[in-house]
């Protein structure tokens, strides 16, 4: 029985902490023998990594991950003095000192933020900490063959910063039969024994599920700590760690040929109840589920009646008691009954991005 949600808010985001903190757990027990990592960029896929981070310190992860500088030193501070943030854009240019200062770790990925870093080493006298990034096949980002040969052509190359870390990035990870998954692995494992005795990490959250071979020293989960599935093919064997409810703000009837919604996409076939919640794309609820997508009262699933609006959407929710259907009334949109994973696919999408476009307008409730 759901609780009763703030009067004020259109709809309530509740972050299960508790499910977060059990997936993290089941990764790590997978990839035992690895340091499990924990990816926050993007405010913790949308769930708040304010709250997300110190939970997942509190289970013992040390190891953090965000994309942007600007991320990185906003999860600082939440986190205990013995953990390691790793950035993974790197230093945007000439902002090499505010990795210092904040005591943060650059993953570099490409000669000119090498560059940066050795400079800054070289004027600090210190021989500062950084990830390597290698680009293995997926040509978005890390250093390219050419510019590894050329990074090791010069002896020196360790005198000046210290590498922790060298990582990669899978493309296919969620799809094990990809034949991109083994090449990506075995370029990973050629390049490792030109850094012998450095750490590697190649693994994200599918990839931890590939097998030990992936896996390495260090594995860098992000969405399935929020409940994403993994493996698609396969039944998930992570806990949802988000619930949705919005909440009805009207309900009318409609008769047969009345139009519902922007473009009259929805036209009533007959006699039809149609009941309108403050929910809607402005808050990352994708216009693409127009006519499409599905919102549940108690046991019953209702489909959305037309387009998608920006701050509403409308369902047809004909022969629903009228008592639950009410200014006020629930209905979720996210839970044990509709996953993050069953929207995007309603939507034409991915979990990742249903999650991380989660709007601001939510009241968020953390359990
Ligand atoms: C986002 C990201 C991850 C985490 O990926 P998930 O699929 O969310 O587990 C790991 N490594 C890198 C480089 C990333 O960009």
């Amino acid at each position: 029985m759901p609780g009763v949600i703030d009067a004020r808010a259109g709809a309530v985001l509740s972050v299960d902490l508790q499910a977060i903190r059990a997936n993290w757990r089941l990764l790590r027990d997978t990839a035992a023998g690895a340091v499990c990592a924990a990816v926050m960029k993007a405010d913790a896929y949308g769930l708040g990594m304010a709250m997300v981070a110190p939970a997942l310190a509190g289970e013992g992860c040390r190891v953090f991950f965000t994309a942007h500088l600007d991320e990185g030193i906003r999860l600082r501070p939440l986190l205990p003095a013995d953990a390691t943030v790793y950035v993974l854009h790197g230093p945007p240019p000439g902002t090499a000192r505010d990795f210092v200062e904040h005591g943060l770790i650059p993953v570099l990925n490409d000669p000119a933020q090498i560059a940066e870093w050795r400079a800054l080493c070289r004027k600090l006298q210190r021989r500062l900490p950084a990830a390597l990034q290698f680009d293995t096949g997926m040509s978005r980002m890390g250093l390219a063959p050419a510019d590894v040969d050329r990074l090791l052509a010069d002896p020196a190359w360790q005198d000046d910063m210290k590498p922790v870390l060298v990582m990669s990035h899978l493309a296919c990870a969620d799809e094990p039969a990809h034949p991109v998954n083994a090449s990506q692995r075995e370029r990973f494992a050629a390049l490792r024994t030109r850094f012998a005795g450095i750490p590697g990490s190649l693994a994200n959250s599918s990839a931890v599920f590939l097998g030990r071979d992936y896996r390495h020293d260090l594995v860098r989960p992000g969405a399935a700590l929020y409940g994403i599935n993994p493996q698609p093919a396969l039944d998930n064997p992570l806990r949802q760690a988000v619930s949705l409810r919005a909440r009805i703000v009207q309900s009318r009837s409609v008769q047969a040929g009345d139009i519902v919604g922007y473009g009259a996409r929805y036209v009533a076939d007959g006699p039809r109840r149609i009941a309108t919640i403050g929910i809607g794309y402005a808050d990352g609820w994708l216009r693409s589920l127009s006519c499409r997508g599905h919102a549940y009262i108690d046991e019953v699933r209702v489909p959305f009646a037309g387009n998608v609006s920006m701050d509403s959407i409308t369902l047809d929710v004909t022969g629903i008691a009228e008592d639950r259907v009410q200014p006020g009334c629930e209905v979720e949109l996210l839970g044990s009954r509709q996953t993050v994973d069953d929207v995007a696919r309603e939507a034409g999408t991915i979990g990742y991005e249903v999650l991380t476009g989660l709007g601001s307008r939510f009241h968020r409730q953390y359990l």
